[in-house]
C-alpha cells in the first residue's frame, strides 16, 4: 500500500430492453435507426401529452433489483429533474429521485480469489434523453439533435464507495453486465450505449487522513477505458495533492485517442436540478404478491450456476467462473456434456478453442455453426485413433468455420491418421536406404535419431501417422 489510497463509486446506466419506450409505446429499439423516425408527443414533450408508465420496464428494473440483492419497495414514484438542455425536450427527465424502486443492495466480486461486497445504494427507473450530433468545423459547425432515443426505459444503479481500485470497478461491471444479461433485462452493450458508467473518485491521503475533491469521469464506453480512466485520475490526483495543489471538484472526459482524461465542467449539485414530484403520473404500487412473483420468475444468476459447475461437473473454480460468465455458453456447455459425459475435457476444448476462436472471430454464442453433437463425433474420432489430439485441432477449426460434421471434415480433408503399416514400413525403408550414416548411427547408440526419421515419416504422411506406431515399426526394422 503506498501512501495514497483511491475511493471508487460508480453510476451504471442500464438500458432496459423492453419493446417500447418508458412512458409512450414508440419502439424503444432505437440503435442504428433514422434519426427521430421513434418519437411522438409523449417522449418529445409536446404541451399536453400524457405519459403512461410501461409495466414491462417496472418488472425489468425489479427484477433487476432482485438480482442485485436490493430490498425492492412496494411504492415507488416518479419526480422531475429539471435542467436545460437541447436534447431534453421537456425541460427535466422524469426519474426517481425521492421514492426509488429499489435501495440498499449489493454484488460480490472476486478480486484475486477473495470474495467482496460492493453495497448498491440504490436502484432507480428514469428515462433516457436525445442525442446531439455534431458536424462540421468550427467556422461551418451545424448541430442536430435526434429523439429517438428520448423517453428509452433505464434503470440507474448507484454504488456505494466501496470500490478500492480501478481493476475491481471494472470486475464489478463485468460482473453486472453478466447478471442483466442472464435476466434477460438488456443487452448490457456498451458500445451501443445500453450500459454507461460514470465514475466518482477521490484519494485519501493515509498519512495526513485527508481527502480530496471528488473528481466525476464520464465518456467512457468499455470497460477497460474506466480502468484505465480511473488509474489516469487516481496518479493526477496523488500528485496534485503530493505537491500540495488542491484538486477542484469537476467532471471530467474520458479521451481515448490521448489516453487522458480533460476537464468538462464544474461538477452540478444535487440541489441545482430542482427537483420535485411529477404530477402526471400517478406512483408505482407493486403487491407483495406481485413482487414475489417476479422474485421467483428469476433464472440460475452467474454465482449460483458457477458453484453448481464445480460441484456437478467437478470443474476447478477458474473454469466454472469462465464457462458462467456468459448465460448461452454455459447452456451450450452443459448440453455438450451431456451427449459427451466428460465434463473436463469439454471444459478444456471451451477453455481453449472455442473461445479463442470466438474471439478472434468477434463471435458470440448465438452465431456459432458448432453444435454439441460435433464435440461429441470429435472425441469419438481421437478415441477410436482415426485422428490425433493435433488433428482434432485442425478438423475443430474447420467445423467452427463451416458447421460441417467433423468426421465429414476428416475425410474430405483427408485427414485420417495413417495406420497402414506397410505403408509406414515402406517409407521408414526408403528413408533408411536414403540415410545410411544416420541408421549407422543410431547403431552405434545415438538413440536420438530416431526423431530424424519419425520425422521423415511425418513429412511423408503430411503429419498424419502415429508417431507411437512409427516408433514401433523403426524399433522393429532395426531389430530391437
Ligand atoms: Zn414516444
Amino acid at each position: 500500500m503506498g501512501r495514497y489510497r483511491p475511493v471508487i463509486g460508480l453510476e451504471i446506466h442500464v438500458q432496459l430492453s423492453t419493446r417500447t419506450k418508458l412512458f409512450c409505446s414508440c419502439s424503444a429499439d432505437v440503435f442504428e435507426s433514422e434519426p427521430n423516425t421513434h418519437i411522438c408527443p409523449v417522449c418529445t414533450g409536446q404541451p399536453g401529452a400524457l405519459p403512461v408508465t410501461n409495466e414491462e420496464a417496472v418488472e425489468y428494473a425489479v427484477k433487476a433489483a432482485y438480482a442485485l440483492n436490493f430490498e425492492v419497495h412496494e411504492y415507488s414514484r416518479f419526480d422531475r429533474k429539471n435542467y436545460f438542455y437541447p436534447d431534453l425536450p421537456k425541460g427535466y427527465q422524469i426519474t426517481q429521485y425521492f421514492h426509488p424502486i429499489a435501495t440498499k443492495g449489493y454484488l460480490e466480486i472476486d478480486v484475486d480469489g477473495k470474495k467482496k461486497k460492493i453495497r448498491l445504494r440504490r436502484l432507480h427507473i428514469e428515462e433516457d434523453a436525445g442525442k446531439m450530433i455534431h458536424e462540421g468545423d468550427s467556422m461551418n459547425a451545424k448541430s442536430f439533435v435526434d429523439f429517438n432515443r428520448a423517453g428509452v426505459p433505464l434503470v440507474e444503479i448507484v454504488t456505494e464507495p466501496d470500490i478500492e481500485s480501478p481493476k475491481e470497478a471494472r470486475l464489478f461491471l463485468e460482473k453486472l453486465r453478466s447478471i442483466v444479461r442472464y435476466i434477460g433485462v438488456s443487452s448490457g452493450d456498451m458500445e451501443k450505449g445500453a450500459l454507461r458508467c460514470d465514475a466518482n473518485i477521490s484519494v485519501i491521503d493515509e498519512k495526513t487522513g485527508r481527502s480530496s475533491n471528488r473528481v466525476e469521469v464520464k465518456n467512457m464506453n468499455s470497460f477497460k477505458f474506466v480502468e484505465r480512466a480511473l488509474e489516469y485520475e487516481f496518479e493526477r490526483i496523488s500528485k496534485a495533492m503530493e505537491s500540495g495543489e488542491e484538486v477542484p471538484q469537476e467532471t471530467r472526459g474520458w479521451v481515448t485517442r490521448d489516453k487522458k482524461t480533460i476537464s468538462m465542467r464544474s461538477k452540478e449539485e444535487e440541489s441545482d436540478y430542482r427537483y420535485f414530484p411529477e404530477p402526471d403520473i400517478p406512483p408505482v404500487i407493486l403487491s407483495k404478491e406481485k413482487l414475489e412473483e417476479i422474485r421467483k420468475s428469476l433464472p440460475e444468476l452467474p454465482d449460483e450456476k458457477k458453484e453448481r459447475f464445480m460441484k456437478d461437473y467437478n470443474l476447478p473454480e477458474y473454469d466454472a467462473s469462465v464457462l458462467t460468465a456468459d448465460r448461452d455458453l454455459a447452456d451450450l456447455y452443459e448440453m455438450t456434456v451431456k451427449l459427451t459425459g466428460r465434463p473436463k475435457e469439454t471444459s478444456n476444448w471451451f477453455m481453449t478453442e472455442l473461445l479463442r476462436m470466438m474471439n478472434e472471430e468477434g463471435m458470440e454464442v448465438g452465431d456459432l455453426r458448432v453444435k454439441p453433437e460435433h464435440f461429441k463425433e470429435l472425441f469419438e474420432l481421437i478415441d477410436s485413433g482415426r485422428i490425433t489430439k493435433n488433428m482434432a485441432k485442425e478438423v475443430f477449426r474447420e467445423v467452427f468455420r463451416t458447421g460441417k460434421n467433423p468426421s465429414d471434415v476428416v475425410k474430405e480433408k483427408g485427414l485420417e491418421v495413417v495406420t497402414d503399416e506397410s505403408e509406414i514400413e515402406r517409407i521408414l525403408k526408403e528413408a533408411m536406404e536414403k540415410n545410411p550414416k544416420a541408421v549407422e548411427q543410431y547403431k552405434n547408440g545415438k538413440k536420438g535419431i530416431m526423431g530424424f526419421f519419425i520425422g521423415q515419416v511425418m513429412r511423408a504422411t503430411s503429419g498424419k501417422a502415429d508417431p507411437k506406431i512409427v516408433q514401433r515399426i523403426f524399433k522393429k526394422l532395426m531389430g530391437e
